[in-house]
This record gives C-alpha cells, sequence and structure tokens, in this order.
C-alpha cells in the first residue's frame, strides 16, 4: 500500500492538535497510530470497508469486492492486528462482503453482523462457506442492541424492521461514539431506511457520517442529513463508476450544509484519529482541483 505522505495532510484543528498531528506522522511512516480511536475508510474503489480501531479492539465493516481483499488484508495487517472482534456486513452485496470470505480466512474473527436476509449469489454462499468452515456463526442485531469495542460503544440504529425488497433497505446503520464524537455508518440505506431511523427518534447526530450508498441520490435525504447534521462526510466511490456516484444533489446538500467533504476517488484511504481529545482526518493523496 502506499505511503501516506505529510504533505497531503489535512487537519481539523481541535485542542492538542500536536499530539494528534505527531500520531498521523507516525501512521505515514508506517507505524500505528498512538490513537486513542481510528476509523480508517479504505480506499476499495466502489464499495466500502471501514476498519475501526478503539484501544485492542476492533472492528471492520464490510470488504469491499472481493479483487480489494488483499488491500484490506494488507492495511490489518500493517496495523498490526490478527483479529477482527467485530466483522459486519451490512447488506449481501458484492461491493460490501465480496472480501469476506477471504477476512474470515486470515484472520481470527470475534463475531460477525450481518442482517437477516439471503442472497442467491456465489458472493454471498461463499461467505456463507467460510463462516461454516471457521466454526463461526452470524448474528443478525435488533435496532436498539448496543455494544462495546474498547472504550468506544456501538449501537444499532436501524433498520427497525423490513422495509422493502431492495437489499440496500436490510443495511445495518451503527453510530459508534467515543468521548464527545461520533460517527455514522449507513451501508447503502436509501430514503425508506432513512425514514425508519427518522421515526424511531433514536439520536443520529455524528461528527462523522459515512455518506450512504456512496452518494447515491437514493440516499442522504434533508431531513435525514439535518438530523445527522455531520461536521465531516466520507464518500467510499470508485472513480469513473458506471452508477454516476456521488450524485451532485447530495454533494450540494452536504456543501449547502456547511459539511467537510472527503470522497475515497478523490483522496484514497481517508482516516480519521482520535488522540487526547484531537479528532483529525489524513489523506492518502491530496485532493486535486480548485
Ligand atoms: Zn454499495
Amino acid at each position: 500500500m502506499k505511503q501516506f505522505s505529510v504533505a497531503s495532510l489535512h487537519t481539523r484543528m481541535r485542542i492538542f492538535l500536536w499530539a494528534a498531528l505527531a500520531a498521523l506522522i507516525l501512521f505515514f511512516a508506517g507505524y500505528a497510530p498512538a490513537a486513542d480511536l481510528s476509523v480508517s475508510f479504505i480506499d476499495v474503489g466502489q464499495g466500502d470497508s471501514i476498519f475501526v480501531v478503539s484501544g485492542n479492539s476492533t472492528m471492520l465493516i464490510d470488504t469491499g469486492e472481493r479483487v480489494q481483499a488483499r488491500k484490506v488484508i494488507n492495511f490489518i495487517e500493517r496495523y498490526g492486528f490478527s483479529r477482527i472482534d467485530i466483522l459486519v456486513g451490512t447488506h449481501p452485496h458484492s461491493d460490501h462482503i465480496g472480501g469476506m470470505a477471504d477476512i474470515i480466512n486470515r484472520f481470527e474473527i470475534g463475531k460477525i453482523l450481518m442482517p437477516r436476509v439471503q442472497h442467491n449469489t456465489r458472493t454471498f454462499e461463499n461467505a456463507l462457506d467460510a463462516i461454516i468452515k471457521n466454526n463461526l456463526t452470524v448474528r443478525s442485531p435488533a435496532a436498539g442492541e448496543i455494544f462495546k469495542l474498547g472504550a468506544a460503544t456501538v449501537t444499532v440504529v436501524g433498520p427497525h424492521k423490513v422495509i422493502d425488497n431492495s437489499l440496500n433497505n436490510y443495511s445495518l446503520v451503527l453510530r459508534l461514539t467515543f468521548d464527545s464524537y461520533s460517527f455514522l455508518f449507513t451501508g447503502d440505506a436509501e430514503h425508506a431506511l432513512e425514514a425508519d431511523i427518522l421515526t424511531s427518534c433514536v439520536n443520529i447526530s455524528s461528527t462523522v457520517l459515512k455518506v450512504g450508498h456512496h452518494g447515491s441520490r437514493t440516499s442522504t435525504g434533508a431531513a435525514f442529513l439535518a438530523a445527522v447534521s455531520p461536521e465531516i462526510a466520507v464518500i467510499q466511490v470508485g472513480q469513473g463508476n458506471r452508477y454516476g456516484h456521488p450524485n451532485t444533489v447530495v454533494l450540494n446538500r452536504l456543501k449547502a450544509a456547511g459539511v467537510e467533504i472527503y470522497r475515497t476517488d478523490i483522496h484514497g484511504t481517508v482516516v480519521a484519529v482520535i488522540f487526547g481529545g484531537a479528532l483529525s482526518i489524513a489523506t492518502e493523496k491530496a485532493a486535486k482541483g480548485p
């Protein structure tokens, strides 16, 4: 994997800036960052894969397509981890669980969380085969379930019910809180699932929003964005993808709300680090253009 360059550093200044900066510089130099919490939005092209480290506990949310599995494995091993405590497959599309079999075969796995839905594809069957072969089981958490990841707390905020036939609307939506910061991981949740979550009145306000469905216009509705009210948005999306993601309407909605936008097609891997009470964002590549 490419070395992160210090020149591409983007930092959000809070308190204890230099401590956070030092942590990120160590990360660029190939050392695991001295972070209290890190959330890495790995550039897996068109797909999602998010690696969360909280103390010594780890969570991987989605794996990207199968062809990206080696990159995800390298990223995690570079961090020095051989175990994933919580492996989440938000929903059974290949751009989210394509690499799941390879990940399961490579790492020691704690628990696996996936929605209660089947998908008749080779990708899904490969994941199930790997789960069975490794004597693992899958749990489908209900909305409202809370679990700990080191000192962080993860809440399942949706879905509350089966919404429609769209697999995207089975996406497990998770909110992680740590210190005074929060992250909302939306999978490919579309407007109907966003409405389901809004109706539940659960707290989804978050510092960082993983934008739903790669920035598609099916997602990130105005009411949902207002409820999340993020400072930072991360869009996991492939360069030149055939879906036209991210959609201009969504980008404009985020910009109008004053949200700072990071995109894996432009910035490469995006890493959020919380260290000593400060949140910093580092990107693999500097953004081009204006
Ligand atoms: Zn997707």
